[in-house]
């Protein structure tokens, strides 16, 4: 039985643009909408295109200072120089397109609580490395953390998951529900690259002790050991916890082919990912998921990933042969490495996740 599933979009996205020169390409949005039409998806009637909206000031407050918003605004207005060490320049208009895209993930909330809508996926969410009072790492305001703060106080949702599979750890989320309880964060990532952290001994601290989790993962590593771990750590310690709401960050950069981060997985690896977080909404938070997008630096891989996500997540009957890898693996088994690592790990979170 396929599920509705919004795909939330919005010209302005295009305005969080930095620059021809730079990786992170705003469009990639629009190349996700052209795979959905090629492939009659909106025909189904089960996935519709919704459109999203500025996000309002009270609302980027819940994560963000008021300085940082006002400063943010400002360097947007001027149009130079960087919001951050150097990685994210302040061209104009950045603030907007920043504001629409957290704007996307609330929007996602909305419908997912009115139960309008049983999934919903926002292409240009998951600026994950944002901080409450910095941009770092090609993201301006943590939309993630906004929506997760968002559903909290206006529907009264207590518990819940964020599951970053972006290539990069999500510092950023993790930073700022690093005391709290009642988000768990999830974060698999390439361990020894950009932004450096993500070790597995971060657990969280005070009240949060427990609540952040890491996957710190080696160069290369393949569909098979990245799923091996997914599965035998992050699948248990999510049904454990029991959230009302689960969000996925699904950040295409962990794929074989991305430029900057140096992962191994393929589209299948992706699907995989998707149909196992997809399942566990359904077990777990009444089929509650907010998926959004994230890194992804070869935009026809990025929309082929997400593409095929949105189809999986909706649970169509579409063939989707064409939108996959032709590569496929010819390991069997994860590597010792991983087994050794996915060991260490089970054994250190032991005590907050007796069902490791
Ligand atoms: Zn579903
Ligand atoms: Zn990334």
């Amino acid at each position: 039985m396929p599920c509705k599933t919004a795909v939330i979009v919005h010209d302005d996205y295009l305005k969080y643009d930095f620059g021809p020169w730079h990786p992170f390409k705003p469009y990639r949005w629009r190349l996700v909408l052209e795979i959905l039409e090629k492939k009659k998806v909106f025909e189904t009637g089960y996935v519709e295109r919704i459109s999203a909206r500025y996000a309002t000031l009270e609302e980027l407050m819940l994560v963000h200072t008021p300085e940082y918003i006002e400063y943010v605004k400002r360097m947007s207005e001027r149009g130079e120089g960087f919001l951050d060490y150097g990685d994210t320049p302040a061209r104009k208009g950045v603030f907007e397109g920043a504001v629409v895209r957290v704007g996307g993930s609330l929007v996602g909330i909305d419908l997912l609580m009115n139960n309008v809508y049983k999934h919903a996926f926002n292409p240009c969410g998951g600026l994950h490395h944002a901080r409450e009072d910095a941009a770092a790492g090609f993201c301006v305001f943590n939309d993630i953390a906004i929506a997760a703060r968002y559903a909290q106080k206006r529907y009264n949702i207590r518990k819940i998951a964020i599951i970053d599979v972006d290539g990069h750890h999500g510092d950023g989320t993790q930073n700022i529900f690093y005391e709290d309880p009642d988000v768990l964060t999830i974060s698999l990532h390439r361990y020894g690259i950009y932004p450096g952290t993500g070790w597995y001994t971060e657990v969280g601290s005070g009240a949060g002790e427990g609540f952040s989790i890491n996957i710190p993962l080696p160069e290369g590593v393949d569909d098979i050991s990245y799923l091996y771990m997914f599965n035998n750590i992050v699948v248990p310690v999510v049904r454990e916890y029991k959230p009302e709401l689960i969000i996925l960050q699904y950040g295409a950069d962990s794929h074989y082919e991305d430029p900057l981060v140096g992962l191994g997985l393929t589209t299948r690896g992706y699907q995989e990912i998707m149909d196992t977080v997809h399942q566990l909404s359904h077990e777990l938070s009444s089929g509650r998921i907010l998926v959004t997008g994230g890194g992804g630096y070869n935009v026809n891989n990025t929309a082929r990933i997400w593409s095929i996500g949105v189809i999986r997540l909706a649970g169509l009957d579409i063939d989707i042969e064409d939108l996959h890898d032709k590569v496929v693996y010819v390991r069997e088994s994860p590597s010792q490495y991983i087994i050794d690592l996915a060991e260490k790990i089970r054994s250190y979170l032991k005590k907050y996740y007796k069902d490791l």
